[in-house]
């Protein structure tokens, strides 16, 4: 009888195509395959096979290719995020399958030159510099040589022509060099040894599954920053390593610093293969293979590194498991906290998430003892946390135009004095957030969202921070021609970065956003020049309060405490908590004692409140209860579904339409459609509506029944699912 082989494709579609498998190939779950679709060629995955005397009439397999099989715990997890996230499960099978791109297969292999005892022809003054260099007889790039001798590439051709230099291929540089989990470490804290046996001797890694004294749960690793969570973590790491199987570090792209893979070097003496979006093509792939061969012990990555091929993952560990960079969207709106875990049960792995801050949801999910809760309460080395004080704007004002208060400055003039370094925190990219006409009033706004325009003064720009768009920032108005009356109001970090090189003119002052000129990678270096104590103010947006260790820096100032509370969003509270407590945790972790002002217009807000006095349980507790009385995740179900396109009236009519066909049940709310928070994204208008359940509800199959007996999708309309929405 004909083989039937269901074969899942990585494209938006909800179920395998059926195909025959030729005589003589033998398929089975996971092969990765070429079938044909159409007039075209494509790769698929093999869902399931089966015998089936139907066959015969289907086209067949193409071929199988020469990838790793994807595991069965891999494809688990692209049937359950699929199930989850309502996503197409060819989508979630094209985050796993992301094969190498055509432009990417060719990299040449390296070559490097030596020198030879054969004396070159013609010796000209630059060959002798480059035969100078290359004296010592070692192997070289050819670039480099040619850098090292200050020559062009061409006078290191002729000479390798002249046989004078020779070129020997090398390996390419491993990509995943192994680390050794015995390297010698410095000794752990009374307080850490406790943290990692408590953390480790549940794990099941040395003992045969059989013996039922694992305990699986995700481990929740809570302590608050510099208390040395890192270096816990590391030792589970090592013992999973040890056994020879493959441990997985997630970290939010941000904090994924050279800083932190010399941590790594330091504790396992090698740097971690590292897998994010800057890897280029080639090395990708070989990294990837690496990972399917259980080559790759440790891979420290960003949440898409959670789809790798791993052949015998261990340990997951999610660093900073509160970061909403884990929150994927677009595309398939997933969680990779979430799916971490998922993927660790499927995996029958152990899952330690770490924060200072946890989310709402782990810290309930920890308190019902779904998850290990293990507390590191002390900063490492007997350091302590930062005093935080608040400053009072209403009291303490700058003067007009300027956003430094005097208690602010004054303490940023002592701090400097005393040689440390002081953080200034806004979280505002940009010169000005907001710029307008003082003659006609006009507001400068994108033309594709709903959004005002940031001046950029570096650009000369004002940009869009939500589409990109940019215009140059003019001379006159546009709407009434006038000269000289745009204004810039409020500030962004390029502002205050004007008014501490005004104060402290000979200070060296540096911006770092993600607007940092040169791109990632300038990026990096500079945030490692900082940690060297090569800068005296810093400037930053997030991207500076996470992750990082900043030895000399001994003051935070938090310019706008207040940025993110008046939202209407019920999760506002909570992120401000954490992104401040984060940001004023950077402040002393060196051998000073370091301290935080916070500006603020509400110093007896809650989450102002609990900062200031460092209850955290209190906040947490008083959180928690208001989230349950208002029946808000953990506590019931939620999801958003958001309609655009790029007529207004016809957004809003399609999301009518579904919400006259939402029947909701007992235990379900339908609210909206209502203009989502982002109106207008990219010239296509957003209408969102919301649902809201009870925690008992099966929210996916309400909302699989909803879609399918809703209004046809038609014209350019979309409609995106985003369950567990983080904002909302
Ligand atoms: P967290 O991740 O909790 O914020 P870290 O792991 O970054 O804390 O540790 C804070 C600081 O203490 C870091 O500079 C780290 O190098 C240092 N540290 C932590 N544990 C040790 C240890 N056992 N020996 C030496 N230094 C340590
Ligand atoms: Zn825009």
């Amino acid at each position: 009888m004909p083989v039937v082989a269901e074969i899942l494709i990585p494209l938006a579609l909800d179920t395998p195509y059926s195909y025959v498998a030729p005589a003589g190939l033998d398929l089975a779950a996971g092969d990765v395959v070429q079938v044909p679709l159409g007039p075209r060629e494509i790769v698929g995955v093999v869902w399931g096979v089966a015998e089936s005397p139907g066959g015969s009439n289907l086209r067949p397999v193409t071929d199988r290719l020469p990838f790793p099989p994807l595991s069965d715990p891999l494809r688990s997890l692209v049937d359950w995020i699929a199930r989850y996230t309502l996503a197409p499960k060819g989508s979630a099978l094209a985050m796993v399958l992301r094969l190498p791109d055509e432009a990417a297969a060719g990299e040449t292999a390296r070559v490097a030159v030596r020198i030879t005892d054969k004396p070159p022809a013609r010796p000209t003054p630059a060959r002798t510099k480059v035969l100078a260099a290359a004296a010592d007889g070692g192997l070289r790039g050819k670039s480099a040589l040619a850098k090292e001798a200050g020559v062009s590439l061409s006078v290191v051709d002729g000479l390798i022509d002249d046989g004078a230099l020779e070129t020997v291929a090398v390996a390419p540089e491993p990509v995943a060099p192994r680390p050794d989990p015995d390297f010698p470490r410095s000794p752990l804290s009374p307080a850490q040894a406790e943290a990692v046996a408590a953390l480790v001797a549940p794990f099941p890694w040395d003992r045969p599954p059989a013996e039922d004294s694992a305990d699986l749960r995700p481990v929740l690793l809570e302590g608050v920053t510099g208390s040395g969570k890192t270096e816990v973590y590391f030792e589970a790491v090592a013992a999973c390593i040890r056994v020879g199987r493959q441990a997985l570090i997630l970290m939010p792209e941000i904090a994924l610093t050279a800083q932190f893979l010399d941590r790594f070097a330091a504790r396992f003496g090698v740097r971690p293969a590292a897998w994010h979006s800057g890897i280029g093509g080639r090395r990708r792939e070989r990294l990837r293979a690496a990972v399917a061969e259980g080559e790759a012990l440790v891979v420290v990555g960003a949440r898409s590194a959670l789809f790798l091929p791993f052949a015998r993952l261990g340990l997951i560990v999610v660093d900073e498991e509160h970061e909403t960079a884990y929150k994927q969207e677009d595309g398939v709106h997933y969680h990779a906290r979430d799916m971490a875990v998922v993927r660790g049960r499927l995996e029958s792995c152990p899952v330690v998430l770490t924060s200072a801050t946890p989310a709402i949801e782990t810290r309930v999910n920890a308190a019902r003892g779904r998850y290990r809760h293990i507390l590191l309460p002390e900063r490492f080395g007997g350091r302590r946390l930062p005093d935080i004080a608040a400053i009072d704007m209403r009291l303490d004002q700058p003067e007009r135009g300027r956003f430094l208060s005097p208690p602010l400055v004054n303490a940023v003039k002592s701090t400097l004095e005393r040689g440390e370094q002081a953080l200034l925190f806004l979280n505002r990219r940009g010169y000005a957030p907001l710029t307008l006409c003082r003659a006609c009033g006009h507001r400068y706004q994108c033309k594709n969202c709903s959004t005002w325009l940031v001046e950029h003064r570096f650009r000369r720009a004002l940009v869009c921070h939500q589409c990109g768009y940019a215009e140059r920032r003019p001379e006159a108005c546009t709407e009434c021609g006038t000269f000289d009356n745009l204004t810039a109001c409020g500030p962004g970090v390029e502002r205050i970065a004007e008014e501490a090189t005004a104060l402290f003119p000979d200070r060296r002052v540096v911006v770092l956003s993600s607007d940092f000129p040169g791109g990632a990678e300038r990026l990096r270096q500079e945030l490692d020049a900082v940690a060297a104590g090569e800068c005296d103010i810093v400037i930053g947006t997030q991207l500076v309060a996470k992750g990082h260790n900043f030895p000399f820096l001994t003051l935070v100032g938090v310019l706008d405490a207040d940025i993110g509370l008046t939202s209407g969003d019920p999760r506002a509270a909570e992120r401000t908590f954490q992104l401040l407590q984060q940001v004023t945790g950077r402040a002393g972790r060196g051998e000073k004692p370091g301290r935080a002002l916070v500006q603020t217009y509400q110093p007896d807000h809650p989450v102002i409140a609990a900062l200031l006095s460092g209850d955290a349980e209190r906040f947490y507790a008083e959180e928690i209860q208001a989230r349950e009385a208002a029946g808000l995740p953990p506590f019931g179900r939620l999801a958003a579904l958001i309609v655009s396109a790029t007529e207004r009236e016809v957004a809003e009519a399609h999301g009518q339409a579904l919400a006259r066909a939402a029947e909701p049940p007992e235990g379900v709310m339908v609210l909206g459609p209502a203009e989502a928070p982002l109106a207008l994204v990219r010239g296509r208008y957003r209408f969102r509506l919301l649902v809201k359940t009870e925690r008992n509800v099966d929210l996916q199959a309400y909302l699989r029944a909803w879609i399918a007996r809703g209004p046809k999708v038609r014209g350019n309309v979309r409609v995106a699912i985003d369950v567990d929405p983080q904002s909302f």
